[in-house]
């Protein structure tokens, strides 16, 4: 029996700000039921894909995209921010509110013509998955793919990532 996975989302108005209600996962990703048919709503996705490789962003990318890549058996690539990898990356920046922001690759995470799932937690704006992709394909990788967990339609992250076949278990 498949269990209702907004059931396992906390949503805290004002953090952490006024205005901003985020949606917190750490409930879903602390029951084990409700993680693994999250993960595996998105192994599903992946298979018919032929994917070789995940990248997720830091830190609840990892959370996502790593349990997804063990049980497809192909690697996982961290995009960190600045000064967390210490060998020789590439560099992508984003929009934030006020200011940008950058994520990076190491140069060997994603082979030339490797087909690459990128995958988050949450696409709001899409300025962080939109970063992780330009990353990938700054090393030739190929993006079939993008999932997440809860998709904030209000905020049409989805117009940016609209030539890629996207998934998002959740929508608010
Ligand atoms: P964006 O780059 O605007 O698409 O924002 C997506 C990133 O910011 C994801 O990595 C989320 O973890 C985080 N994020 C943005 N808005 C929220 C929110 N309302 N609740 C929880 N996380 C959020």
């Amino acid at each position: 029996m498949a269990v209702d996975l907004t059931k396992y989302v906390a949503s805290i108005p004002d953090f952490p700000e006024k205005g901003i209600v985020f949606r917190d996962l750490s409930p879903l990703m602390a029951d084990g039921t409700a993680y693994k048919q999250a993960t595996d709503q998105i192994v599903q996705f992946a298979k018919d894909k032929n994917v070789e490789m995940i990248v997720g962003p830091e830190a609840r990318g990892f959370i996502v995209g790593c349990p997804v890549a063990y049980e497809l058996g192909v690697g996982f690539s961290p995009a960190r921010k600045k000064g967390k990898l210490p060998r020789e990356t590439v560099e992508a920046s984003y929009q934030l509110e006020y200011g940008t922001a950058e994520l990076y690759l190491h140069r060997d995470a994603v082979k030339p013509g490797q087909r690459v799932l990128v995958a988050d937690d949450l696409l709001a704006t899409g300025g962080t998955i939109g970063a992780t992709i330009d990353l990938v394909k700054q090393l030739g990788g190929v993006v079939v793919g993008c999932a997440f967990i809860i998709e904030l339609d209000a905020l049409k992250g989805r117009d940016r990532i609209k030539d890629y076949d996207v998934l998002s278990l959740m929508h608010y």
